[in-house]
């Protein structure tokens, strides 16, 4: 059936600025990592894409190889933008990435000008569009030249194929030397893709601060650990957790008995907050101004919806601040 936008869908969610550019990125943004290969079921994919633009959701954040299998989410989003969002285009920030493997031999993986130019043409083909809004470097590689990779993603802007660019887990230094080398060929560096959860809190040392000087966006992915940040895995884990999936990335031996016990106790401060789990791990980064986006998985619509009325309190006192500390820290 024919797919008609809510009217009030810019009614309540809230946007910031990304960086010193002209653009907005919704508080809460869509990944489509997990969820929406070829191995899951495309109508509950095509729900939550739906369900996710309905509250204001203006940005999908793919990569070469989601799936899996590799290309199988970027092909599925093509045909969801096809049946449901043609005159949407416009009001839509799409993003890619290459940097992993993606094709055997040696030209479909890391930082090399001959890999992301190919890979971005075959992203744009799945996908079916003439441009994305955001291509990045989805990870540093030690051995290209920075000036190489960096000179790629000018190149890619300058041919019309990606409107901005931006880079994914690269640490302080190696964004400062990104920073430079984009700047000094015209094309800013729009944004940085880090992870950045309660339980994973490297980019406090140094990072945010090199992206709030250089005006970088900074939109962090796996805010809730994966799921582990939520109620699921409270008595165990669940037989449709991404921990069971075999296809998840989300390691079973990485639920320890001491992070469940930190997140029994994170639960219980959110429950005082009138909060789930899930809605106050997404509050406590959205505190920090410098996060432009929290960049979320789900797996269903009910998660969705959950994980967004987080924007319902994104206050923290100073008391509540120190006992998640104190949480973290046991
Ligand atoms: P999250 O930490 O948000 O984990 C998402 C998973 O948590 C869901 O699939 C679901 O798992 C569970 N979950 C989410 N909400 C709830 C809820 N309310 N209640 C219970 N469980 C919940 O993020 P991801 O790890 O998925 O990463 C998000 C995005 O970040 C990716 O899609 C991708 O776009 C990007 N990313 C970028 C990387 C990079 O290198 N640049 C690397 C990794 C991710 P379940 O399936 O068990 O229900």
């Amino acid at each position: 059936e024919n797919y008609k936008a809510d009217v009030k869908r810019y009614d309540s969610m809230q946007y910031r600025r990304c960086g010193r550019s002209g653009i907005l990125l919704p508080a809460i943004s869509l990944g489509l990592w997990h969820n929406f290969g070829s191995i899951d079921n495309f109508e509950n994919g095509r729900g939550i894409v739906r369900k996710a633009f309905d509250l204001g959701i203006t940005h999908f954040d793919l990569a070469n190889n989601y799936g899996p299998v590799y290309g199988s989410a970027e092909e599925n989003f093509g045909r969801i933008l096809k049946k449901d969002f043609k005159s949407y285009r416009d009001e839509m920030i799409i993003s890619s990435k290459a940097g992993w493997d993606m094709w055997p031999g040696p030209y479909g993986n890391f930082g090399s000008k001959k890999y992301l130019v190919a890979s971005l043409d075959q992203s744009l083909k799945r996908m079916g569009l003439e441009y994305v809004d955001i291509f990045y470097h989805h990870r540093p590689d030690p051995e290209t030249p920075v000036e190489e990779t960096m000179g790629a993603l000018d190149l890619i802007a300058r041919q019309g194929k990606a409107l901005y660019v931006g880079i994914s887990m690269y640490d302080k230094d190696q964004t400062a030397e990104a920073v430079k080398v984009l700047k000094e060929l015209g094309t800013p560096c729009f944004i940085h893709q880090p992870n950045y959860s309660m339980f994973d809190r490297w980019i406090e040392g140094g990072l945010l601060e090199e992206l709030e000087r250089s005006g970088t966006g900074c939109i962090v992915f796996s805010p809730l650990q994966q799921g582990l940040l939520t109620n699921k895995y409270l008595h165990g884990i669940p037989e449709d957790s991404r921990a069971a999936k075999e296809s998840g990335y989300l390691q079973k031996d990485s639920i320890t008995p001491e992070k469940i016990d930190k997140v029994k106790a994170l639960n219980e401060l959110a429950t005082s907050r009138g909060q789930s789990l899930a809605q106050m791990a997404i509050a406590w980064l959205l505190k920090d101004q410098r996060v432009t986006s929290v960049l979320m998985g789900v797996s269903s619509e009910k998660q969705l919806l959950d994980n967004v009325n987080s924007l319902d309190n994104l206050e923290f006192s100073t008391q509540e601040i120190e006992k998640i500390e104190q949480i973290l820290s046991a």
